[in-house]
């Protein structure tokens, strides 16, 4: 028998979890559901999972409202209170190297390093008190409209009928390619090594970042003083093949020791990385969230953080129009979202873009431009506190 719901999220990963919860929080009277392929995130686990995001203070409102942030443990997220990002012709001190510190905007933090399956864990929480079933161990399989409604069947024999169906369901996103939603991309031709380390020396609670030719390494800070690096390069090989105390060695390197010597002391993973950006979010009866509709280079760690403001906006579309009596699958009302959100997420991507491959670029004099332009961002005070105010998800600063 078809389970019929307002609305089906495909996807549980952190931002579809927060969309349904969103939506839940501020439309009661919706009855929601989540479906993903995947298995569900362990509920008690020692080890640091290897997945971990830095998470903007704009991020942190929204998980907050929901009552999913204060669920988070403490040891499973890290404040960050200064970044620092230079070119690796440089030193991480020299006046061309950028430096953020939250006093100098007033904030007590810059952000916080979270584990994504802590977050899930919250969120899964929250969900049940809001009485949102989840169901994991089932992908979808193919979809159907069936006007005014939408019916989902998923991989283990069963269907599911909605008004609306988010997909949520990430970069390589079924519901997209269902309903025929095309995707613009740009291939870095990089590759993320991702691990823990323990560093020498004390990660003072920063968020390091050097940019080398091949690409940026990134060491931000955990909350049991290791520190996850993401290595995004475009000859990855010997990192590949590398036991851990040559991969030790090599991030050491990256890193220019900056915290010392690194010492592997995690699991580890690798992604090779790709930017894409639907050409609509939207169509009849369908929205699309997250990585499904976006997904950006990890160097700024803004990809989570972008979904969980699409999921903000669309919980707030949508409530409004279902309050006003209107069938949340409609188009014009879906566009209300996607014009709101589209924009902002096409400058992430292509500022992302270019911010890589100015820092890539072995042209003759593209250094010393680099290093001009850091140093004047340095004293650029409105410039700076805009760059840092759209990077902590809109915050307003002081
Ligand atoms: C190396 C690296 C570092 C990053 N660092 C940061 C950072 O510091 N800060 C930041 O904000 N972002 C960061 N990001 C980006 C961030 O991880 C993603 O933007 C974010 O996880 C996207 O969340 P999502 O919920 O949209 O998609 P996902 O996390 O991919 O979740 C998608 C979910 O959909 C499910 N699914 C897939 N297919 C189906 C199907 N057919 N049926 C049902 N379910 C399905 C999957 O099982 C999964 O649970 C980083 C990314 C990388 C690669």
């Amino acid at each position: 028998m078809r389970d019929q719901y307002d609305v089906v999220v495909v996807g549980g990963g952190v931002v579809g979890l927060a969309t349904a919860g969103l939506l839940a929080d501020a439309s009661r009277r919706l009855k929601i559901t989540v479906v993903d392929a995947s298995t569900r995130p362990p509920r008690e686990t020692s080890e640091l999972d290897l997945r971990v995001s830095a998470i903007a203070n704009g991020s942190i409102d929204i998980l907050d409202k929901l009552g999913a942030w204060d669920r988070i443990d403490s040891e499973r997220r890290c404040a960050y209170e200064h970044m620092r990002v230079w070119d690796s012709a440089d030193a991480p001190d020299s006046a061309s190297a950028l430096r953020f510190d939250a006093d100098d905007f007033g904030l007590p933090y810059l952000g916080y390093i979270v584990e994504n399956s802590a977050i899930q864990r919250a969120l899964l929480h929250r969900l049940n008190v809001l009485g949102v079933n989840v169901r994991y161990g089932a992908g979808i399989d193919s979809i159907e409209r069936r006007e005014p409604r939408i019916v989902v069947s998923l991989d283990d024999g069963d269907t599911i009928s909605a008004d609306l169906l988010i997909g949520a369901d990430g970069m390589r996103s079924r519901v997209r390619d269902c309903v025929g939603i095309d995707v613009t991309r740009i291939d870095y031709q990089q590759t993320a090594i991702v691990t823990h380390l323990r560093p020498e020396r004390d990660h003072e609670a920063t968020a390091w970042q050097r940019f080398l030719p091949t690409g940026p390494i990134a060491l931000l800070p955990l909350a049991d003083g290791r520190v996850s690096t993401v290595w995004s390069t475009n000859e990855p090989d010997a990192a590949l093949a590398a036991d851990d105390e040559a991969l030790g060695r090599l991030l050491t390197e990256a890193s220019a020791a900056v915290l010392g010597e690194l010492i592997v002391d995690g699991p580890r993973g690798s992604f090779p990385l790709n930017a894409h950006h639907a050409k609509n979010y939207v169509t009849e009866n369908v929205a699309l969230v997250g990585d499904a509709a976006h997904a950006v280079h990890p160097l700024a760690g803004q990809g989570a953080n972008l979904g969980l403001q699409d999921a903000a906006m669309l919980a707030h579309t949508l409530a409004e129009a279902v309050s006003g009596g209107v069938h949340p699958g409609e188009r014009r009302v879906l566009r209300r979202y996607e014009r709101a959100r589209k924009g902002e997420n096409a400058t992430m991507v292509h500022a992302l873009t270019a911010l890589n491959r100015l820092f890539a670029s072995n042209l003759p004099f593209s250094s010393e431009l680099r290093r001009t332009g850091m140093q004047l961002f340095n004293v650029s005070g409105p410039l700076r506190e805009r760059v840092v105010e759209r990077a902590l998800g809109g915050k307003p600063m002081r």
